[in-house]
């Protein structure tokens, strides 16, 4: 993976996902640090980190303002201890980030920014919808780009002992990035994990692969669209993205099927159609062309053949989930149907709309869960497992469409 750090993925945006906590741990965690020698080291491993970043080039001016102010956050500490891309069941993730509402926005975006879009495909030969669906997933199409001051996130997180030396190393590469001019620091919103702009690149990522498209001078991946977008497509075609080949397709299984799946079992169309495998349409995989077949809820949930580029989309956050997600995206995008094959479950996930809909219900029903904004943090989980113990389903506070239902949602 170039560009998140690996196992603690953030994932992308700052969707509610990432807002599932291991409380238990970081309020062990907190219990460990008395709060005045927490400050006290963390001032001064700043102080530390400051002086290295001088000595890296990073400009005074620069390194004073990124510093000044910082305090223990733990929030940071929290995320950073969370791996929301294995415990969410593919269904929920599926269902917020490929969304009406995501997928009205993005027809909307594509138009306003046709030009741009049309000129970073050509020069980059990689699809248009799929450099949108990335910008949709990773920033809500610009709109969200980050909670966290990325200077103070970074230095947190090396100061805790949390992979510091890969977050010493993007502290810096940010601090440059500034310095260089390309971006201005108080635009340094990112996840928690340092990951910003349009979209979501870590500093040595954006280091490496930022480009200037309006070519105004600067790479600047927070303000300039043009600058975003056309670096999203650099990345894509450096992880080998084939220009005129999609990512791949929904497939239907034989029944019964008993044999191999898995991103890295690749073999040619045609193997694929003598394991009986078609196109919904029911037209047989025929060709040489390698693919690999996924499950992404196992053999009772929908299948799909992906080509080479769906790795290179992979490489962007290293999940299948999200690689499908974005894919999905694209091709909704482009006008192309949902996925025709239903989840294995009984009990649905709920679109961004839903789950904000899903607090106002809970704020009704009497639970004090503050404000709804459609963040499903630890407050609402907790409102949540109240309902669901009420309704003896397993109380593990997962915002379902059972919960919803039985809060009167419709
Ligand atoms: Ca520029």
């Amino acid at each position: 993976m170039l560009m998140r750090p690996k196992p603690a993925q953030p994932g992308h945006g700052r969707n509610t996902l990432r807002l599932i906590p291991r409380t238990a741990l970081a309020l062990a965690f907190l219990a460990l640090v008395p709060a005045n020698a927490g400050a006290a080291s963390l001032a001064s491993c700043a102080a530390g980190l400051k002086k290295q970043a001088l000595r890296n080039g990073v400009k005074r001016s620069v390194a004073d303002k990124a510093f000044a102010g910082i305090k223990f956050d733990e929030k940071v500490i929290r995320f950073s201890r969370s791996q929301p891309e294995y415990r969410t069941p593919i269904w929920d993730y599926m269902a917020f980030l490929v969304d009406p509402e995501r997928i009205a926005d993005g027809k909307a975006m594509m138009k306003k920014h046709d030009r741009t879009l049309r000129a970073v495909e050509k020069k980059y030969g990689v699809d248009r919808y799929i450099i949108a669906a990335l910008w949709g997933i990773e920033s809500n199409y610009g709109r969200h780009r980050g909670d966290f001051f990325l200077p103070h996130a970074l230095t947190n997180l090396v100061c805790a002992g949390r992979k510091s030396r890969f977050f010493r190393r993007e502290l810096l590469q940010a601090l440059k990035i500034v310095s260089r001019g390309d971006v201005r620091l108080k635009d340094l919103t990112s996840s928690w994990a340092g990951a910003f702009g349009q979209t979501q690149f870590i500093p040595s990522t954006y280091r490496r692969l930022a480009v200037d498209f309006d070519k105004d001078g600067r790479r600047d991946l927070v303000r300039s669209i043009p600058d975003a977008l056309a670096s999203t497509a650099n990345f894509l075609r450096n992880a080998g993205w084939r220009s005129g080949q999609g990512w791949g397709y929904e497939v239907r299984l034989p029944k019964g099927y008993r044999g191999t799946s898995g991103r890295k079992r690749r073999a040619s169309l045609s193997t694929w159609g003598k394991r009986g495998i078609t196109r919904l349409s029911g037209k047989r995989l025929a060709g040489s062309r390698k693919a690999a077949l996924i499950l992404p809820a196992g053999r009772k949930g929908p299948a799909f053949i992906v080509y080479r580029n769906f790795n290179a989309i992979y490489s962007y956050n290293a999940a299948e989930s999200y690689a499908l997600a974005i894919s999905h995206l694209s091709d909704r995008l482009k006008g192309r149907p949902a996925i025709a094959k239903a989840w294995p479950t009984s009990d649905p996930g709920l679109t961004r709309a839903q789950r904000l809909e899903l607090q106002k219900l809970l704020i009704k029903a009497g639970y004090d869960i503050g404000e709804a904004d459609g963040r499903i943090g630890p407050i609402t989980k907790k409102a949540i497992k109240k309902v669901q113990r009420k309704h003896k389903m397993k109380a593990n506070g997962r915002p379902s469409m059972k919960v919803y239902k039985h809060l009167g949602g419709t």
